[in-house]
Parts: C-alpha cells; structure tokens; sequence
C-alpha cells in the first residue's frame, strides 16, 4: 500500500471555491460578509440577527478519548463528518473549530486544522495567521495586564516615583499630553495641566483606572475586539462550510468553539442540517466543559455527543509503550494485539460513561489507522455498545475524506432522532469545592480533592467576592484522566491535588490549578496605552 501524501500536500491538491460563493452557498448575504482576501471571511453578527427566528440545526459535539500526545484524530473527525453530511449525505452542515495556537502550528502534532482528506483549507491561512483574532486578543489580554500592573506599580512608593518621573516632564511641557490625556484631565476638573501639583498627578494617576469600570479599558478593549468576535468562514477540501472561531487564551483554554460560531451556523443550516462542533482535549475536559461551561451559558441543548476512539491510543491505555511526541509509533501498535486493545477498552468505557452523564446519545467514531486489523475493529465495536454507545463506527475519513464517514454520518443522523434530555453535572449553586469535588469524582474517578492551603484561601475569598456561583473550567492535563499524564488507562485509588484558583471575570469561570499544571506568565511592563483610548477619539 502506498503511503498517503502528506497533510501539507494533499491541502496543496485542493483549490478553493472563492469566499463570495461559499457565502452565497450557505445563504449569507454579501452585506453580512467581510472577505479576508479570496478564501477567508469574517461574519458579521447581523446574520444572526436576520436569522434570529428560525429554527436550529441539529447540533452534534464531538469529542474523545484520552489521546496519546499526537492527538487523537478529534478535529480530523469533526471535519470529515461534516465533509459526510454536506458533500456526501446532501444535508446543510458546518463544522465549527477553533482557531489553531501556535503551540499545535508548530508543536507536535503537525496538522493545525485536521489532518489527510479532512482539512481547512487553505491550510498555512488557518494554521498561521488567519484574520488576526489571536493577535487582538494577546493585545486586549497584554492591556489588562498592563493595566493591573500599572496600578500595582501605583501602590508602591518606589513605582510613584518612576510615575512622578514620567509625569513631571508633561507638567513642566518639555512633553505634549495626548488629546486623551487632556480629556481626562478635564474629567477630573483640572483645567490647566501646567499648574499639576504632585498631588494632583497622583490622583491623575490613580483615577486614571475609573471608578465605575475598575480598570478603564473597556471601550479600548471592545474596540480591540470588535472584528474577532465575528466568526471566520472558511472551507473544508470538499467545499463545506467552517467557523474558525476563538483561540486559547493566554492562559487557560476550554477547549471550545465559539458560541456565536455555533449559533450562526446552527441558524444557516436550517432544521434538517447538522452543525458539528469539536470540543479538545479528553472527554473530561472539553467535552465536560463544553456542557457545563459553554452549553449553559449558550442555553443550546445538543442532540448528539460523537465519541473519537482510535485502536493505537486504546492499547497505550492498555499498558502499551509509551507514545512519545517527536518519535514514530512503538511498533506494539502497528500489529494485531487484542490483549492490549481490550485492556485499552476499559479507558474507552470510562470516557463513555462520562458522555453519557449529560444525558445525550453517544456515537463512537472509531478513527481507523491503516494498521488496524478487522479483528480489532470489531473488539472496539463490541465494546463500545456495551458500555452503552448507541452505534460504534469505524471511519476511514482521514484516508478518504468524507466518503469515509458515510457510515458515521448515517449513525448519527439516526441518533439525532433519539429523544433525550440534556442535564449539566453540576449546580452552579454548590460551593465551589463541591463543584471541584463533583468533576473529579465523576468526570477524572478520583477519590476525593485536596485543596492545598492556597486554593482553600481562594474559595474563601472568591465566595466571600460572590464568585461562587460561576461554573468551573479545570486545568488539567489532557494526557491522563488523573493529575498524573504518565498514567494511562483509568486511573483508580488517587486524590486530585488543587494547587490554586484563579477567577477569569471576563470569561465567566474560576479554573483550578490541576497538581502541577501550569499556566504561561502573564507580560509585564507599564504601558502608555492610556494615551490611545480608540473609542473615544476615533469615531
Ligand atoms: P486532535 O484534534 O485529537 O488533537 P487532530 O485531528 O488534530 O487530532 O490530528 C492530529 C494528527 O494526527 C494530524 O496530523 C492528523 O493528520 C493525524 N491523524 C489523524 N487521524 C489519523 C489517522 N486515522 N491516521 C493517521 N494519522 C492521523
Ligand atoms: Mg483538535
């Protein structure tokens, strides 16, 4: 058999159809629609608007098993099932994914956004730069930072000074104030900056960070935002539409598509389409948080969980060799071993039960390597619908494209039809230990959390701040089930060590530090964007 050409090469065999025809395809108006060049388009939220009072598609998440670190084929998968339903089924469908990190562009696991016959397309627009959402919200993170830092740096006597410092030459005119700085001046009711006096410039400095917002950015920071909150069109190989929609934050990522991406596409599609959306990492993280963060606070019930499960990760869980980034495949996988898979089948039916607890139908998507035997195959799907799946499919879309999940798409068109009711994991009522202790037990199989002495300050004082009704978004390693990447299979007998909780007021979420994961250091520096606040001097 011949080895299939790269993913670079077989992006590089496919030419796009132009973003105004896609557009047009998928029942956009040309006014709604802002081209990125030919093949890339922001989406204006009007559409949604316009579209407001029709009916959603049905709305499919798809998700996996705990992958080994060149992932486990999730996006490859959620591409070519919508590859199946639009180009093959001849239903409406849209695949919502989000937009690639850096770390995954050149990390790793090679392709950025799918991989084989089921890729975005063109491939270095959606892996590299895209439409610069990624480089807006580094701009609006590094502002909120910078402004914290600038206050903090205000609180100490040493930092005054270099304040002072900065000030006295703009007092003294041997530098100009910015017409912003005027404004502000005004606002504070100093008329005459020549005559500041040093206690002046500090409550010039100090008020600088409003009252009634806290920080003051808000305005900057929505103009920051305004063109990468509307979602990016792009297309899969086979001419079906894609959403790109939000990256990883600086800090901590919840694995998900965005919900106005989602929306849109879930209107576009109409009643009998499909909008499939992926959530990263192991079902445990992105697919929990994607119910108990991202479905509640979108009030979208999807219809469908689509389960990834490939035969080498399976056997890693059975206590094969470890998969390492950078090297091949231990040659354990690429021959037959129904031990090791069954073994393996156990993680599959762990992370099974933890889709099954939002109360969905769940379809495997078994995403076949050309090793797999039929043998093994088989042993996946007889273990897949014992553990509950309603139908377990092996796919060959990564060598065929979407021809290659027919049977998959025909599985879940049927499992769309399946009447079921969505429930969350979790009130959002509980203390926020309970609800840390509640993923935990259920979602990782740990015997119980142990909240070190700075996450128990945390919950106090995020209770005592009337934070403690917002959901939680756990940072955890992808690589495990527990706290622990290097163990495998399903983790049993360990108590999940919480490190600390840090509040993303923004976003909506407290996220507990998981054992050792960490998250980047955040910029410092004290910045002069004070002098560009955009939405009040450029209308
Ligand atoms: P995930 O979303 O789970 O992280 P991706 O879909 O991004 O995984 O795929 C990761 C890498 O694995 C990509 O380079 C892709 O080409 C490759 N891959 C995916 N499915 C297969 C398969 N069936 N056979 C071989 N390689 C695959
Ligand atoms: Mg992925």
């Amino acid at each position: 058999q011949k080895p299939q050409p790269s993913d670079v090469a077989i992006a590089h065999s496919f030419t796009p159809k132009t973003i105004g025809r896609l557009a047009r395809e998928v029942g956009l108006f040309s006014e709604e629609v802002e081209p990125y060049g030919t093949t890339r388009a922001k989406v204006r939220l009007e559409a949604l608007n316009r579209l407001k009072t029709q009916p959603n598609g049905k709305y499919l998440v798809v998700t996996g098993i705990t992958p080994t670190p060149l992932g486990e084929g999730t996006t490859t998968t959620t591409l070519g099932l919508a590859q199946a339903l639009g180009a093959h089924l001849h239903v409406n469908s849209f695949a919502c994914v989000r937009q690639p990190s850096r770390g995954s562009n050149f990390g790793v696991k090679g392709g950025a956004v799918g991989g084989g016959y089921c890729q975005v397309i063109p491939m270095e627009e959606v892996s590299l730069h895209l439409t610069s959402d990624i480089q807006a919200v580094m701009a609006a993170s590094s502002l909120v930072v910078d402004t914290i830092n600038a206050r903090v740096l205000c609180e100490s006597t040493q930092s005054d000074k270099a304040l002072f410092d900065w000030l006295v030459p703009l007092r003294d005119g041997h530098r100009k104030f910015s017409l912003s700085q005027l404004n502000r001046l005004k606002r504070l009711g100093i008329e005459k900056p020549e005559t500041l006096k040093p206690e002046e410039i500090y409550r010039f400095i100090r008020l600088d960070i409003d009252p009634e917002t806290k920080t003051g950015i808000s305005g900057v920071l929505a103009t920051l935002m305004r063109d990468a909150v509307k979602p990016s069109l792009m297309q899969t190989m086979e001419g079906t539409p894609v959403f790109v929609h939000t990256c990883p934050l600086s800090d901590i990522a919840q694995g998900n598509s965005s919900i106005l991406a989602d929306q849109i596409a879930l209107k576009l599609v109409g009643p009998e389409g499909f909008v499939v959306t992926e959530a990263e990492g192991g079902a445990e993280l992105g697919m929990e948080k994607f119910f108990d963060i991202k479905c509640r606070s979108s009030g979208l019930h999807p219809d469908v969980v689509v389960m990834v499960a490939s035969v080498p990760a399976l056997k890693m869980h059975g206590g094969g060799p470890a998969v390492t980034a950078g090297s091949a495949m231990p040659k354990e996988y690429s021959a037959e071993n129904l031990t090791l898979l069954e073994n393996g089948c156990n993680h599959l039916k762990r992370q099974l039960e933890n889709a099954r607890a939002f109360g969905l139908p769940v379809v495997v998507a078994i995403n076949t390597f050309s090793t797999d035997t039929d043998a093994e195959l088989g042993l996946v799907c007889e273990q897949a619908k014992l553990a509950g799946a309603l139908e377990a499919v092996p796919c060959s879309h990564w060598a065929e494209g979407g021809a290659g999940a027919v049977a998959l798409g025909q599985a879940v068109q049927r499992a769309a039809e399946t009447p079921h009711q969505m429930n969350f994991l979790y009130d959002l009522e509980m203390p926020i230990d309970d609800k840390i202790r509640v993923i935990a037990k259920s979602m990782y199989g740990a015997d119980d959390v142990e909240l070190l002495p700075q996450a128990q300050k945390k919950v106090a004082l995020f209770s005592k701040q009337g934070l403690g009704n917002l959901p939680i978004c756990m940072a955890k390693t992808h690589l495990s089930l527990s706290h622990d990447p290097e163990r495998k299979g399903v983790p049993t007998g360990f108590t999940l060590p919480i490190r600390d909780i840090h509040a993303n007021l923004g976003a909506g979420f407290l996220y507990p530090l998981v054992g050792t994961t960490s998250v980047p250091p955040q910029s410092p520096a004290f910045s002069c964007f004070h002098d560009n606040d955009f939405s009040t001097e450029s209308k």
